[in-house]
């Protein structure tokens, strides 16, 4: 415990010193590239030092947040750590974000300025009217141009461990949004962890497909990328047949991405060689394992999966990709983090018991911007409550069995549908599929999965497939086929929004 209070107190640091060294040895070469257009690190490093005084001159200093709404183009490398020099606070949004829930955030936060993408001006300024926030629409050619004529403030302000950097807002459907408050010290310690479970290094080219919005993609495609000195090809849309193209062109080692994508890319016929691809991760939902053992199988690069959350700067957990691994499992906790699985009053549960999973370490969140009865109610007792539900077995490999709140109770009896989807994946016809619960007269919820397929198959058929494979009160009575599911541009269905029959009243119950 003490070795832990000793580490969360560390000497002051911003997350742009890492910028600053990789820049002072790697002069001339690339970091961020979109097709022709490149960015070198000594040109990311002056460019955002010209971003921190252009903030300055608008009256942005310690503190302030900036809300950034960029797709994944270089430009938002530059804006990134722009802010973060003169220790001003990013708010990266969502440009998918429509304006009511961009004058929430905003509103939430109280950011004094949101820079966005050019096309996205009429959001953004509906977004912000009345909330006092001024916008910044970025225009590459003309932002390059405006920067050219800034004088460069070379001066990264020191942060405290405990001072935040990012504030993440989470996907939340209701009530108040709630910020998630990351700090310089989360954001080094995660970036370079990761650095280190993937080998990053300068040789390294990775594909940023991930939104650089969002957690994973910030922390482990952007920050890895730069504290290892490799360079990251931006991929601003995923789409399976360009991602292979840009793979190809720009030799990619390291492809993260989320189990969406790996389906996808299964999906894509007319694949070529691959050959310097070494490393592939997923993470930000399960991974079937029957997707994980085809896609090795036919691209012949193990995924390593890891398992976290924006809370946790985000990664926690990963399973290695060599002997040893369990695929299905996220293996263990990353460096300097500890995992348990624990029951209702934070008793840690038994080998093979179903608990939620909590998490310590130097990755985790201050806390919920100015929301102190949030922080209370997820970190307690030093340990963030995830609100996932796994397991641990005698080796220490973790499993994740599902969301708490995705849970089926079925007359009394405990349903995760992770295990019932896991079967269905089992089957060649499916490409998709998500199993819920929906409100039964009798039995409180019967099961249900709403699937999507790449081949023909009938319910019937499907349902006996998962019913010869688990327990009886398991397999789904209800079966509906979707042309596709609700998706968030992270990778995870968003089960609530899925379309589902209405009367429960099951023929095969
Ligand atoms: P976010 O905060 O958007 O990164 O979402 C975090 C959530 O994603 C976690 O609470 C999990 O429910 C889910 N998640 C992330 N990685 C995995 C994984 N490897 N397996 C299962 N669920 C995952």
């Amino acid at each position: 415990m003490r070795a832990m209070e000793a580490r969360r107190t560390v000497v002051p640091m911003n997350l742009a010193d890492r910028l600053q060294v990789a820049a002072g040895r790697l002069t001339g070469r690339a970091v961020v590239t979109l097709d022709e257009a490149e960015i070198t690190y000594d040109a990311l490093e002056l460019m955002s030092a010209r971003v921190a005084s252009m903030l300055r001159r608008r009256g942005i200093g310690v503190g302030d947040r900036v809300a950034v709404m960029l797709p994944n183009v270089p430009e938002f490398a530059v804006v990134y750590y722009g802010v973060l020099r003169i220790g001003a606070v990013v708010v990266p949004l969502d440009p998918l974000l429509k304006r009511r829930e961009i004058a929430s955030y905003i509103g939430d936060c109280g950011a004094r300025l949101l820079i966005a993408w050019h096309a996205l001006a009429e959001t953004a300024e509906a977004g912000t009217s009345g909330t006092g926030a001024d916008c910044f629409f970025v225009v590459p050619e003309e932002f390059r141009r405006l920067l050219r004529g800034v004088e460069a403030e070379h001066e990264i302000v020191a942060r405290a461990a405990g001072d935040t950097a990012v504030i993440h807002y989470t996907s939340g459907t209701t009530g108040r949004p709630k910020g998630i408050e990351l700090t310089h010290a989360n954001l080094v310690s995660n970036a370079t962890t990761v650095a280190r479970m993937h080998a990053l290094g300068v040789d390294d080219v990775v594909l940023g497909a991930l939104p650089l919005y969002h957690a994973f993609g910030q922390t482990c495609s952007l920050n890895a990328s730069i504290h290892a000195g490799a360079r990251l090809t931006l991929l601003p849309r995923f789409e399976p047949g360009r991602a292979l193209e840009v793979i190809r062109r720009d030799g990619v080692t390291v492809f993260q991405g989320v189990p969406t994508m790996y389906i996808a890319l299964l999906d894509h016929l007319g694949v070529s060689d691959l050959s310097l691809l070494r490393l592939c991760v997923s993470g930000g939902a399960a991974l079937p394992l029957d997707v994980l053992r085809v896609y090795e199988a036919r691209f012949g690069c193990l995924i390593m999966e890891g398992y976290g959350l924006s809370e946790t700067s985000p990664s926690a957990a990963t399973n290695r990709a060599g002997p040893g691994r369990r695929p299905g499992s996220i293996g263990w906790p990353i460096k300097d983090v500890e995992m348990r699985v624990v029951d209702e009053i934070g008793g840690e549960v038994p080998c093979g018991h179903v608990g939620e999973i909590v998490i310590r370490g130097p990755n985790v969140m201050k806390g919920y911007w100015n929301n102190p009865a949030a922080t209370a109610e997820a970190i307690r007792d030093g340990w963030f409550h995830t609100g996932d539900l796994g397991r641990v077995d005698d080796e220490g490999f973790f499993f994740v069995v599902g969301r708490r709140r995705d849970v089926i109770i079925r007359g009394g009896r405990t349903v995760y549908p992770r295990e019932v989807e896991e079967v269905l994946y089992e089957h060649p016809a499916v490409r998709q599929a998500a199993v819920v619960g929906i409100p039964h007269p009798k039995l409180g919820e019967e099961i249900a999965a709403v699937v999507v397929l790449r081949a023909p198959v009938e319910a019937d058929g499907l349902r006996a497939f998962v019913r010869e494979r688990v327990a009886a009160y398991k397999y789904p009575r209800h079966i509906s086929f979707a042309d596709e599911l609700p998706m968030t541009p992270t990778g995870k269905i968003l089960k609530h929004a899925i379309a589902l029959p209405l009367d429960a009243t099951a023929p095969h119950a």
